[in-house]
Order: structure tokens, then C-alpha cells, then sequence
């Protein structure tokens, strides 16, 4: 039975939030205090329990942030009206609308409101062509960009590697295959999302596997080839009557099935849910530096 390493993404979001607590004190020492504006709307609770984290992790880094806590009835134009103002005031560097927003709400044209250089999660149009260009002014999403600082802290060579990523969405598949196949990472990638034909054989290719489905243990053992790194984006909510809250939260991966054939994973959680945070503080002094013509 082969021990895999577990990717530690708790120990590695460690040392990005060290990082950016030393940047914060140097832009402090400077007379700005990095703003991050954080919106919620409605009382979905995994998104409470995002925000909370999010806006927790500034208070320990000594970033400001505002939250803004918004009834599920509100209308879209009161929403951009919001965004509009915090765009407007130069204490918040970043802003984020936590997604996902109530079904009335259309979230592409809210993103779309949001001024790009305090886009922070790299949502806005301007960001994505940024990414594509790999021009380092835009913000990259979090969550992707959170996979890649995990693969290059771990020592995990993505050149000429065969990357497979399951999910194509904005948020993360998307941008995970664009960063993998840009020219620092230049790994060869193949996209694979709910249409596609014989998925465990697309998987059993990949030296790297990125799951970003949203399915719960979905990859296997025998979709994945032996020695391959696995990282696990997904989080899901399953009943587990055995805990207080009544749910635990599993990933797409079947990790113990999976984790005796790799050479790599990540576990959910602790892997990649605290590289996301992490590189939200990261974006959020990007774009105070950005903001002050740093
Ligand atoms: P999404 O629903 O927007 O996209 C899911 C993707 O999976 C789609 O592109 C779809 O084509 C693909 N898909 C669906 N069913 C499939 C199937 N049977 N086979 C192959 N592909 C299939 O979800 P998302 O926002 O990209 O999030 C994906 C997962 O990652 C979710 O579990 C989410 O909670 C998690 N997530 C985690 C973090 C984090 O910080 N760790 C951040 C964002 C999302």
C-alpha cells in the first residue's frame, strides 16, 4: 500500500498569510490600510460560514474590512447601487460579492459592475483576458490560484505534465486550465466537464488530476493513474447524522479509495479551502498597492 504526501494546505496558507501580515505592516507604515468589502445576500449557510471566514482573516492580518450583510429580497438595482458605492470609496480595495446570489439576482452583470481593479476574485471580464494574456496586473481566482501555489510550495513540477481538470466554470475549472497551460506552468491540459465521453479514461492520463466538480467522492481509485498528483477542489455537504451539525464535508475525490494510488493529494478539508483564503488577502494587497501606484 503506497503512502501518499498529503498536501498540507492548511500549513502552506500559513505561510501566504505570514507574507502578506509582514506586507500589510509595510503598507501601514505607509499610511494605507488595505480595505476589503465583503457582500452577502441571503442566509445561505455555507456562504455565511465563507464570508465569516473571509472577514475573520482580515481582523488577524490587520486588513479593514466592511461587511455587508443584504436580505435575500434585495432587488439587483439596490445590489449595484451597493457595488457602485464601493467602488466609489477609496478605503475599500477590494470587493467581493459572495456567490452564490439569490436566484433573482443576475451575477454576470453584478461582476460586470464591480471596478475591475478591485475585482478581487478575478471574476470581471477585464481579469479573465488578463489571465488569458498573462498579464500579472489582473487578479487570478482565488481558488485556482490557490491550486497553483499548493503545486509550487509541494515541489510538484507541472512542465510538460499532463494536467486533466474536471469542471469548466468560471470560478475555477476555467482559469485552473489557463493557469496550468501558461507559460510559467506549461503543463499540457485537457478540460473535462459534464459532457464529456469516458471521463475515468480522460483521468487516467493526467500525472496531475484538479476535481472541481461539485460531486461528492466521485473520482475513484481506478480513474486515477498510479503515481499521479491529485488536488481536490470540491467541498460537499453530506448528511452525517454522527456529528453535531448533521453533515461533514467530503470532496469530489473518494479519498480513501483514491489517496494508496497517488503520489500527491490534498484532503478536504485542510487542502485547498485555506489556499482560497489565502489568496484573497494576497489579491486584496495587490490591489492596494495597484490603487496606491505602488
Ligand atoms: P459549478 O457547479 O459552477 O461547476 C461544476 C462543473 O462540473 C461544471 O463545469 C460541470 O460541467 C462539471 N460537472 C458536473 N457534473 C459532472 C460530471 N458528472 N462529470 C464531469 N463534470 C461534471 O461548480 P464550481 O463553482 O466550479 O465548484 C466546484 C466544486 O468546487 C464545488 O464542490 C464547490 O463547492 C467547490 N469549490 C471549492 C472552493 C474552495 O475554496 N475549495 C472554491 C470554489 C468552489
Amino acid at each position: 500500500m503506497n503512502q501518499p504526501r498529503i498536501l498540507d494546505g492548511k500549513s502552506v496558507a500559513a505561510a501566504v498569510l505570514d507574507e502578506c501580515r509582514n506586507e500589510v505592516s509595510q503598507l501601514l507604515a505607509k499610511g494605507i490600510t488595505p480595505g476589503l468589502a465583503v457582500v452577502l445576500i441571503g442566509e445561505d449557510p455555507a456562504s455565511q460560514v465563507y464570508v465569516g471566514s473571509k472577514v475573520r482573516t482580515c481582523g488577524e492580518l490587520g486588513i479593514f474590512s466592511r461587511k455587508e450583510t443584504l436580505p435575500s429580497t434585495t432587488t439587483q438595482d439596490e445590489l449595484i447601487k451597493l457595488v457602485q458605492e464601493l467602488n466609489a470609496d477609496p478605503s475599500v480595495h477590494g470587493i467581493l460579492v459572495q456567490s452564490p446570489p439569490p436566484k433573482h439576482i443576475d451575477e454576470e452583470a453584478v461582476i460586470r459592475a464591480i471596478d475591475p481593479r478591485k475585482d478581487v476574485d478575478g471574476f470581471h471580464p477585464e481579469n479573465v483576458a488578463k489571465l488569458a494574456l498573462e498579464d500579472p496586473s489582473g487578479f487570478v481566482p482565488c481558488t485556482p490560484a490557490g491550486c497553483m501555489k499548493l503545486l509550487e510550495v509541494s515541489g510538484i513540477n507541472t512542465n510538460g505534465a499532463e494536467a486533466v481538470v474536471i469542471g469548466r466554470s468560471m470560478i475555477v475549472g476555467k482559469p485552473m486550465a489557463l493557469l496550468l497551460v501558461s507559460k510559467s506552468a506549461n503543463a499540457t491540459v485537457t478540460i473535462a466537464h459534464s459532457r464529456s465521453k469516458d471521463l475515468p479514461a480522460i483521468c487516467r492520463r493526467a500525472d496531475i488530476v484538479i476535481a472541481a466538480v461539485g460531486r461528492p467522492d466521485m473520482v475513484k481509485a481506478d480513474w486515477v493513474k498510479p503515481g499521479a498528483v491529485v488536488i481536490d477542489v470540491g467541498i460537499n455537504r453530506v448528511e452525517d447524522s454522527s456529528k453535531k451539525s448533521g453533515f461533514r464535508l467530503t470532496g469530489d475525490v473518494d479519498f480513501k479509495d483514491v489517496a494508496p494510488h497517488c503520489a500527491a493529494i490534498t484532503p478536504v478539508p485542510g487542502g485547498v479551502g485555506p489556499m482560497t483564503i489565502a489568496m484573497l488577502m494576497k489579491n486584496t494587497l495587490q490591489a492596494a498597492r495597484q490603487q496606491a501606484g505602488l
